[in-house]
């Protein structure tokens, strides 16, 4: 990937220099992330696995339900999911939201995504708050490997028509079977040998890690926040529009990265900050004033 530049995303130049120099006088910074900061990684988001995981919809494989019914489907589905996040690398963005953390005690990045892709850009473990779990929490075993799923890289697939390189992997291709496992093949509590371990993710319908909100609430409530970050979410769900809306009150303002105008947060004020495009471009960007600044 080439590095990106202002030029890339088309950044407003006169937002941009108004985010600066609003971030050069922040102390206190949360960000949210979602799926759309991963995305330039070649990360579907988990709407985009539709069509790609078999004929199966992923949402009906997300829940405590699916998971009681049919254990070793979900694990497949989890075991796919972490190939794919595997095989995908943390671009410019993530990086550079690590390098702003190392900078800056006071920045706290709350992140929807499980993809691991924060956490091998070294972003400092103390300031990255993972609001829905990890895919990286449990071992997988050998027999859960579902080889025929990969990743096409985002460049390949951005670019229109088919495959233009040999190593390109069909996703969507749904008729190879999948591995036929049994329960046995599934893990297991390492002490007792016998309660089946589940994917360490937050299914629908189930609450957040409570220590993780708690550390979110402590944040929050320990004095003014300069500035929340919203990047590649339209962080709808709560607590997501919650933080905005406490983040606020606390005097925050807000800045919203996103691909699509559509997906911005509701209830915008004249004083965001809303850039348009790709987080890998523009997020680096953003936070070149911190990022790039000597010690
Ligand atoms: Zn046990």
């Amino acid at each position: 990937m080439t590095s990106p530049s202002s030029t890339d995303a088309e950044l407003d130049e006169e937002q941009l220099a108004s985010f600066h120099d609003h971030l050069k006088k922040s102390t206190r910074v949360l960000a949210l992330l979602g799926a759309g900061l991963s995305a330039a990684s070649g990360l579907p988001t988990f709407r985009g696995v539709e069509g790609l995981w078999r004929t199966h919809d992923p949402f009906s494989l997300a829940t405590p339900e699916a998971f009681d019914a049919d254990p070793a489907l979900v694990w497949q589905f989890y075991s796919s999911r972490r190939q794919m996040a595997s095989s995908a690398q943390p671009n410019a963005a993530h990086y550079a939201l690590a390098r702003l953390a190392t900078k800056m005690p006071g920045f706290q990045a709350l992140s929807q995504n499980v993809d691991g892709l924060s956490e091998r850009a070294n972003h400092p473990q103390k300031q990255l708050q993972l609001l829905h779990g990890t895919l990286f929490e449990n071992p997988i075993l050998p027999a859960l490997a579902v080889p025929t799923l990969g990743i096409a890289p985002a460049q390949h697939r951005t670019s229109e028509g088919a495959a233009e390189h040999e190593n390109e992997l069909d996703i969507s291709d749904i008729n190879v079977p999948l591995p036929f496992i049994t329960i046995d093949d599934l893990p297991r509590c390492p002490k007792c040998k016998q309660r089946l371990l589940r994917p360490g993710v937050v299914w629908f319908g189930e609450s957040l890690p409570g220590p993780v909100l708690d550390e979110v609430e402590t944040f929050i409530d320990a004095d003014k926040i300069d500035l929340i970050l919203v990047i590649g979410t339209s962080a709808r769900v709560t607590p997501a529009a919650d933080y905005i809306k406490q983040a606020r009150e606390r005097g925050a303002r807000v800045c919203v990265v996103n691909l699509n105008t559509d997906d911005r947060p509701v209830g915008r004020r004249n004083k965001d900050w809303f850039f348009q495009g790709d987080a890998a471009a523009i997020v680096p960007a953003l936070l070149m004033p911190i990022t790039e600044a000597c010690p």
